[in-house]
């Protein structure tokens, strides 16, 4: 009898939608070649290392551990297999121009935070967790796990009730400014949307799944940083036989009469049955597959809303520095004014806000003794042209406020400064128009309305990660992976 042949499938990125995918198909008895044009695995979440610090280069807040836990139970896998795991207490901290916010791990002590600033606000956001949590449980138990293809696999009765009740119509903002006054809490609910890269007023009143995350979930920290987790991905994806390709850049998908035949590296062709490609997907569409194959047009890319770039720092102190937590707001400067420069008049930011992440104050073994390991995040629009003479700027600027912060020097401490900026996400990760987080979660943005995981005029093509369905952040992408490679499975009958 003759046994069925094996499908050979090729999946582009080892970023964590890259591996996700290549981690269901090989589960499923493919064979799978994973083609990634940098030297290691990680995408946005790759790490470097120098004189003896360790520096994770993209996402820090590890939010949604659920999502996480579920994806390697279903492998038969625990996270905690692979690295432990500690909530942050504090979860975090504002810092305004004259005062600061300490937010708790413990939601109680999160409510006597609110009701101690302004009366009353303690049972609105009780009541707006709860609805957050439904949210939550809808928005990311079934509305992301939907391959999104169609409105109609929406229209399940239950579902669109869901939809109604999960506010998909609502803009965030107002459903949060009609019942909050005071400033500071305004912008402590209002942060974590700015995650999903547009303003609360643009965003859908859904995505305050995202406080219910921040709150109630917590904020979670990978001992060893959070490479651990890209690490464990890689791990599991070969002990399910993934065969890794580094040093590959693909150079062009092959169709032929509208059908995947294949990829082109170094000049070099490889047979394929399918490809699923989890690299940036404007990359995709207009770099790797010639036109007639493109779904979608130049003015449907320049009309898209993206969420921010961003200008990092990556910097080694030689001493310990005080008044500091592992995750750090500074808000001192106008919110509008940053956020509108971002998204409405794009320009180099004159005073912006920042983020400051020093996970040496959780993990000793991520900088030498008595030192810190700090990470500076100044969100800023896509698609700018860097400029030196800004970027020294930015950074004058945010190692004054530190210093003024901590009350400590800082400048003549620091002993690595490694930078990133928006021309470094293209050619790290050619990334469209150097976008660090995708495109921004606005309702015409969402669902059906994101780039699909399928495409519409190649078979045996699919797509995952941030810029496709259900959007950016690490627990989106990992199942934007997970669903586009059981869409693939299911299309193939495997
Ligand atoms: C600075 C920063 C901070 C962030 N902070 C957080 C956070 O705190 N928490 C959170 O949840 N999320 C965060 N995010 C978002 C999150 O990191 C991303 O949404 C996610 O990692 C994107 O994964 P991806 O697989 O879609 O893409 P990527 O990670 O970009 O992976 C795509 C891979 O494809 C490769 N590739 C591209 N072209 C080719 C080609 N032609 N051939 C072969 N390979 C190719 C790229 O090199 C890359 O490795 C952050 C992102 C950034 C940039």
């Amino acid at each position: 009898m003759l046994m069925p042949e094996t499908k050979k499938i090729a999946v582009i990125g080892a970023g964590i939608s890259g591996m996700a995918a290549a981690i269901q198909l090989a589960d499923s008895g493919t064979e799978v070649s994973l083609f990634e044009k940098n030297t290691s695995f990680g995408g946005r979440g790759q790490a470097f290392q120098k004189e003896g610090f360790f520096f994770d280069m993209g996402p820090s807040w590890y939010w949604m551990p659920d999502v996480f836990e579920d994806f390697f139970n279903e492998f038969g896998r625990k996270t905690s297999d692979y690295f432990d795991l500690v909530r942050l207490d504090p979860s975090y901290q504002i810092l305004y121009k004259n005062d600061r916010l300490v937010v708790p791990s413990n939601i109680e002590e999160t409510y006597k935070l609110f009701e101690s600033i302004e009366p009353g606000s303690a049972v609105f956001l009780k009541k707006f967790l709860h609805q957050a949590k439904l949210k939550y449980e809808t928005g990311m138990k079934e509305f992301v796990r939907k391959p999104s293809l169609s409105w109609f696999e929406y229209f399940d009765l239950r579902l669109l009730k869901a939809a109604f009740q999960i506010e998909l119509f609502k803009s965030f903002e107002k459903s949060i400014f009609n019942h909050i006054k005071d400033y500071r809490l305004r912008q402590l609910v209002c942060f974590p949307v700015l995650f999903l890269g547009a303003k609360p007023a643009d965003t859908p009143a859904l995505y305050s799944l995202m406080n219910y995350a921040d709150l109630i979930l917590g904020s979670w920290y990978p001992m060893g940083g959070m490479h651990k987790l890209f690490e464990a991905l890689y791990h599991l994806a070969l002990e399910k036989g993934v065969n890794f390709h580094f040093n590959s850049s693909v150079e062009k998908i092959n169709i032929v009469n509208g059908k995947v035949t294949g990829l082109q590296i170094k000049n070099q062709s490889h047979t394929f049955d399918a490809i699923l490609s989890a690299a940036d997907y404007h990359h995709t569409e207009t770099v790797l597959i010639d036109p007639p194959y493109r779904q979608y047009s130049n003015a449907y890319w320049e009309s898209r809303k993206l969420s921010p770039s961003a200008l990092i720092f990556y910097l080694g102190i030689s001493k310990k520095l005080d008044s500091l937590l592992h995750h750090n707001l500074f808000f001192k400067s106008d919110f509008n004014q940053h956020a509108e420069s971002i998204y409405d008049y794009p320009a180099w930011p004159e005073d912006p806000l920042f983020y400051v992440c020093v996970p040496s104050k959780t993990d000793a073994s991520v900088a030498p003794a008595g030192m810190e390991n700090v990470f500076i995040l100044i969100p800023l629009a896509a698609g700018l042209q860097d400029s030196k003479k800004e970027q020294d700027r930015l950074f004058t600027f945010a190692i004054d406020h530190l210093e003024k912060h901590t009350g400590q020097s800082i400048l003549e401490h620091i002993v690595v400064n490694e930078q990133m900026s928006i021309s470094d996400f293209y050619s790290a990760y050619h990334s469209f128009k150097g976008n660090a987080y995708g495109l921004s979660n606005t309702l015409m943005q969402t669902a059906v309305f994101k780039p699909r995981i399928r495409s519409k005029k190649v078979k045996g093509l699919y797509f995952a990660g941030q810029l496709s369905h259900p959007g950016p952040g690490l627990p989106p992408c990992l199942i934007s992976g997970q669903i586009s490679a059981i869409q693939l499975l299911k299309d193939m009958n495997l």
